[in-house]
């Protein structure tokens, strides 16, 4: 088939499973035991793409009833935003921002997958890589966590070579003094620590830890100190704390990105490749960022991040997250494994590489 003429999509097929934690887990805000996730395979040319995001199982109806008949008959190698932007109008009356990007984000993943697949390039450098490797730390440290737990959690990422880890904050704030010796003992003196509150912490409260992290364990980054919601109270609390304050792991639409920087509440932004809009929406989040001057950190789903991380010039790094890492090796053949602290794509397979199991 000749690009003059391309490649239509065929298919859309759609599946949500919800997968167990392997222990109880909680952060600063919220207890959970089980993830879920929803995966989109788009097919065209015998060839299938592999998309997928962390929400409801209620995404995966919404992809067949209001995104599926948007992607029949999208032609692949041509540009993908027109699809991209015609899911969104698709999406007004439901809900774009939340599990309506959520959604659109499985699908736009999906279809550059595929586009790449039938191109017959791998995605990194289809979407542009600049660099070959991206950097991650280690995610998880729940505040559910006996010290024993924490500890051989965070010594397991330091022992595969990666040099940055970060644990929940905030749940019972005089419980954390205790976790974050164990943390820095763990992992001794010149592996970085970052925290995550889930914005579980009032403006004044956040400042004052922010001021005890740093100073006794030399903690370099603060994750919503505050809710994300409150853009004031995230630039209040970076403008007084001696450390990194990072949020947007809550922001779906291009808007969400356009406030927070604007507002001036963070020192990185944070994208969720998995609720941003995609690949596409990843690309514009970052385009934002890099206006006013700021790296991005990919929030979660480490195995889809890696390619466009490694697109993205003023790129931090990727939250190699506990949950995420154990279910994209449980589902997908193909994930990439730490290297020296990064991920490196494969550019020896089309696409992302991934496949279902
Ligand atoms: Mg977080």
């Amino acid at each position: 088939m000749s690009v003059a003429t391309g490649t239509a999509v065929e298919q859309l097929e759609v599946f949500a499973k919800t997968i167990p934690t392997d222990a109880p887990e909680s952060d600063g805000t919220l207890e959970w035991d089980s993830t879920t996730i929803v995966v989109v395979q788009v097919h065209a040319g015998g060839l299938s793409g592999l998309g997928y995001t962390y929400t409801h199982d209620a995404a995966a109806r919404l992809i067949e009833d209001k995104l599926a008949p948007a992607v029949r008959g999208v032609m692949v190698e041509r540009d993908l935003s027109p699809a991209w932007h015609e899911m969104g109008d698709l999406l007004r009356n439901v809900g774009r921002p939340g599990m309506g990007f959520m959604a659109l984000s499985a699908v736009d993943i999906a279809l550059w997958d595929l586009k790449a697949r039938v191109l017959g390039v791998p995605l990194v450098d289809l979407l542009g890589g600049v660099r070959d490797e991206a950097a991650i730390y280690g995610s998880g440290g729940f505040t559910s966590y006996s010290l024993e737990r924490l500890a051989e959690q965070l010594a397991g990422w330091v022992a595969q070579g990666i040099p940055r880890v970060k644990i929940k904050v905030g749940r019972s704030p005089d419980d954390d003094p205790a976790r974050l010796d164990a943390a820095r003992v763990a992992i001794g003196d010149e592996t970085a620590l970052f925290v995550d509150a889930n914005g579980a912490f009032d403006r004044e409260d956040a400042v004052a830890w922010a001021e005890r992290y740093a100073r006794e364990w030399g903690v370099t980054w603060f994750e919503e100190p505050v809710s994300s919601a409150d853009l004031a109270g995230l630039r209040y609390v970076r403008r007084r704390a001696p450390l990194d304050v990072a949020a947007g792991e809550y922001a779906y639409v291009p808007a969400d990105f356009r406030n927070l920087l604007d507002a001036g509440a963070v020192d990185c932004l944070q994208v969720d490749v998995t609720r941003c809009g995609g690949y596409t929406g990843f690309l514009h989040a970052a385009a934002l960022a890099e206006q006013h001057g700021l790296e991005i950190s990919a929030h979660c789903a480490p195995q889809v991040s890696a390619h466009v991380c490694c697109a993205v010039p003023h790129f931090r790094h990727i939250e190699y997250f506990h949950d995420h890492v154990r279910i994209e090796r449980m589902l997908f053949g193909g994930a990439l494994e730490p290297d020296g602290g990064a991920l490196r794509p494969d550019r020896s397979r089309p696409g992302h590489g991934l496949v279902l199991r």
